[in-house]
């Protein structure tokens, strides 16, 4: 499908700046762990960080196919930016949009959706993932003379943003008995007594974007900074992964697509048997094979993303578009070392980076294997 020009003038403006701006330092952050906080600023400037949020919320008041094209081409710069600008968008503001009342959305919407907050959102601990349902982290409403809210406790692991973000939206279990529907979600203000970095992870790649492991040791939190209403917390959680994985599918295209322009480059100049290696059918096929593979997934996600924006909902196309773009995405960058050859495996060239950074988009926001469920459960 087409762009209409108002996409494309968005992705215009996107892809200069971070062509400009950070893809020139990806390797030097990824190499220093560094957290890009003032490219990151930049990019909210120009409307990255609340992209689908509308502007009377102090959003871009965009869409989703909008979001996937601007994650793409931050994904194409460097994958950890990309992960920070995509939860902030989903499943922070998103959330925030659709949960929020609107004395919450003026407090944490508008700076969130601006750049001068950042969002981190809090689901994962340390014994479970994939079964969301099963958490540990508790909230319990006091009413005493310290505080009339809620008390949390609990571990929270692989956090993205959760030593540099400033709110996270956390699901704590308020009644146990009730299972899935005793689970409540809050905004947590990142500097709330109680709210403890207790690790940040060292990852195989994306080391620009912080992954923490949160203790939440009685932190204590008024009652106004409950989402929703007590119970909704699974559900409201799992509303904001929708759109979460077609950006998680839109940022494996961006470091697919970034992998293969360095590989195509470099087949055009690098010579072996007296021409340049483009010119070896193997070298072509292989290089035409990643094309139409990042294109199929780009397919794939502005379809969903489009579903998305017309209000159909597309919880089966944005599970395939997540699970073809991110599986699609390993194959191509490691198809871009073999171009590569010795030079494919050493940080002189991008694509060792970013083989390591593409690889969790096969793990966040749902892995492969939970993508397959969702898609199986729609056919049922
Ligand atoms: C860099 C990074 C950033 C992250 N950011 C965040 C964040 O910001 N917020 C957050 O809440 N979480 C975050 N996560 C956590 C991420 O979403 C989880 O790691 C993911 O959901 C998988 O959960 P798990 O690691 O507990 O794996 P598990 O659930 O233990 O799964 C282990 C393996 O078993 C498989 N498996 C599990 N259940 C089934 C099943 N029913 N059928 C078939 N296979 C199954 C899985 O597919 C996987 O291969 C992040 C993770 C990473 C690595």
């Amino acid at each position: 499908m087409q762009l209409s020009e108002d996409h494309r003038a968005v992705q215009d403006a996107v892809r200069a700046y971070v062509q400009g701006e950070i893809a020139p330092h990806a390797a030097r952050w990824d190499k220093e762990a560094h957290f890009p906080a003032a490219e990151l600023k930049g990019l909210a400037a120009l409307g990255c960080y609340g992209v689908a949020v509308p502007t009377e919320w102090d959003g871009a008041g965009l869409d989703y196919l909008a979001l996937a094209v601007i994650l793409e081409e931050i994904a194409a710069g460097d994958g950890a930016t990309s992960t920070v600008v995509s939860v902030n968008n989903c499943p922070v503001c998103s959330i925030m949009m659709a949960w929020a009342n609107d004395a919450q959305k003026a407090q944490w919407l508008r700076p969130l959706a601006r750049g001068d907050m950042l969002g981190a959102f809090c689901l994962t601990e340390p014994h479970v993932g994939s079964q969301a349902d099963g958490l540990k982290t508790t909230a319990v409403r006091v009413s005493d003379s310290e505080c009339d809210g809620y008390v949390l406790n609990g571990v929270k692991q692989f956090i993205t943003s959760g030593k540099n973000g400033d709110v996270a939206i956390v699901m704590a279990v308020t009644d146990k008995a009730a299972g899935k529907r005793g689970i409540s979600t809050f905004l947590v203000p990142t500097h709330a007594p109680g709210y403890i970095v207790a690790r940040i992870e060292d990852k195989m790649g994306q080391h620009a974007s912080d992954t923490a492991q949160i203790l939440f040791e009685n932190c204590r939190i008024p009652a106004a900074n409950l989402l929703g209403e007590e119970g909704q917390g699974l559900k409201i959680a799992l509303s904001g992964l929708e759109g979460g994985r077609i950006g998680i599918a839109a940022q494996s295209v961006g470091m697919a697509r970034a992998a293969f322009e360095a590989a195509l480059q470099y087949a055009k100049e690098r010579v072996a048997f007296g021409k340049p290696i483009f010119e070896h059918q193997a070298v072509q096929f292989r290089l035409g094979e990643m094309a139409m593979q990042i294109e199929a997934a780009r397919q794939l996600i502005h379809h969903a993303a489009s579903l998305k924006d017309a209000g159909v909902p597309c919880l089966k196309e944005a599970a395939m578009a997540k699970l073809f773009a991110s599986e699609m995405a390993e194959r191509v960058c490691s198809a871009a070392i073999q171009v590569f050859g010795g030079y494919g495996y050493v940080s002189d060239f991008p694509v060792e980076r970013i083989y390591r950074d593409v690889r969790v988009c096969q793990i966040y926001e749902g892995t492969s294997d939970v993508q397959k469920i969702l898609i199986g459960r729609a056919l049922a």
